[in-house]
């Protein structure tokens, strides 16, 4: 089965209560090694992507995902806001017109998004940053797509790949962001950016395998 608009609409959805329940744990990552606002960051972004989810309701899913990253970038300060934004918008741009998505088109879409963190942030993988979620993930789900696993099982297989690229930025240096003003101190703490992207990965798992 196709992921559809409304599968969308669901994923979006459950993020930002995701989002919301871990407001305090995310701050709590950036407090360690930033100023401790990604949450609050996270929260208020997608508490104004969730208000404007009822009137997009029948928008392509392009459409739905480029209103998220508008929505984002003038809602959220601070580096993520840009970086999310940035990322839904070009993730919206691949997805422009389509109603619903195979897994190959998942693999774009998210291909796509991250390509857009790179190309704004001007971060490598391995620099502690939310690439290092993003990346293992869309490797994750370019080796699942190949075997021809269904697609519950790709977007399954793309939350584990993130969910070990987040543990990962634990001994990382961190090189770029507010992290890397902290030189050798930034090591030994899990990148926040990395954690609400392995979220991200974590609800499009939970709702394609509904
Ligand atoms: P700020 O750092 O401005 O306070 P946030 O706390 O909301 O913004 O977001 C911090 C996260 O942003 C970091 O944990 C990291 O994952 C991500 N980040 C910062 N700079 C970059 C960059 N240049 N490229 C990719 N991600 C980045
Ligand atoms: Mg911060």
């Amino acid at each position: 089965m196709p992921f559809t608009n409304q599968n969308v609409l669901q994923w979006l959805q459950l993020y930002a209560q995701e989002i919301h329940e871990n407001n305090q744990y995310l701050t709590q990552l950036d407090s360690a090694i930033g100023d401790a606002d990604h949450g609050a960051n996270m929260d208020r972004g997608f508490k104004a992507v969730s208000a404007k989810l009822a009137s997009i309701e029948s928008a392509d899913i392009g459409t739905i995902l480029k209103t998220v990253g508008s929505t984002l970038v003038s809602t959220v300060g601070g580096a993520s806001g840009p970086l999310y934004g940035t990322a839904f918008l070009r993730a919206g741009t691949a997805t422009s017109g389509k109603h619903e998505l195979e897994a190959a088109d998942i693999i774009t879409m998210l291909e796509a998004a991250t390509e857009g963190v790179r190309a704004r942030g001007k971060a490598q993988v391995g620099e502690k940053t939310m690439l290092d979620a993003l990346y293992p993930a869309l490797d994750a789900g370019k080796q699942a797509v190949a075997e021809n696993a269904p697609l519950p099982q790709v977007t399954q297989r793309m939350a584990a790949g993130a969910e070990e690229g987040m543990k990962k930025t634990i001994p990382m240096l961190a090189t770029k962001g507010r992290a890397s003003y902290l030189g050798e101190r930034s090591i030994g703490h899990q990148d926040p950016g990395a954690t609400s992207s392995w979220l991200l990965l974590k609800s499009l798992a939970e709702v394609s395998g509904r």
